[in-house]
C-alpha cells in the first residue's frame, strides 16, 4: 500500500469506513509495534488527555491516529469503488497496480 491509498477498514469500532493513508510505516526486520503498519487519516483515533502545564489553563483532549495493520485494511480501487485485492501487470518497464475485481488500474 502507498501514501494516498484509499482504503476500507475491516476492523476495529470504524470497521466499514474509508479514508486516505498518511502514512505508511516501513517494515523493519528488527519488528516492532508499529512496523509494516499504515496510518488512515481521521480513522482509528485515540483519545489522548492533555494536563494543563500552567495554573489556569484547561487540561485538552485530543484525537490522534492510531497505526492499524495492514491486514486491517482494504484498498478501495479508483475505478469500481469497491475494496479489492491489487493485481500487477507489467506495461512496458513499469509494473502497474491493478484492481483484482475490474482489472482497472490503481
Ligand atoms: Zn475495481
Amino acid at each position: 500500500m502507498r501514501k494516498n491509498d484509499n482504503v476500507k477498514m475491516l476492523s476495529g469500532k470504524d470497521r466499514g469506513k474509508t479514508g486516505k493513508i498518511s502514512v505508511v510505516l516501513p517494515a523493519r526486520p528488527t519488528g516492532g509495534p508499529d512496523a509494516g503498519k499504515v496510518v488512515v487519516e481521521g480513522l482509528n483515533l485515540i483519545k489522548r488527555h492533555v494536563r494543563a502545564r500552567k495554573q489556569g489553563q484547561k487540561g485538552q483532549i485530543v484525537s490522534k491516529e492510531r497505526a492499524v495493520s495492514v491486514s486491517s485494511v482494504a484498498l478501495v480501487c479508483k475505478s469500481c469503488g469497491k475494496p479489492t485485492r491489487v493485481g500487477y501487470k507489467i506495461e512496458g518497464e513499469n509494473k502497474v497496480r491493478v484492481c483484482k475485481k475490474c482489472k482497472g488500474e490503481i
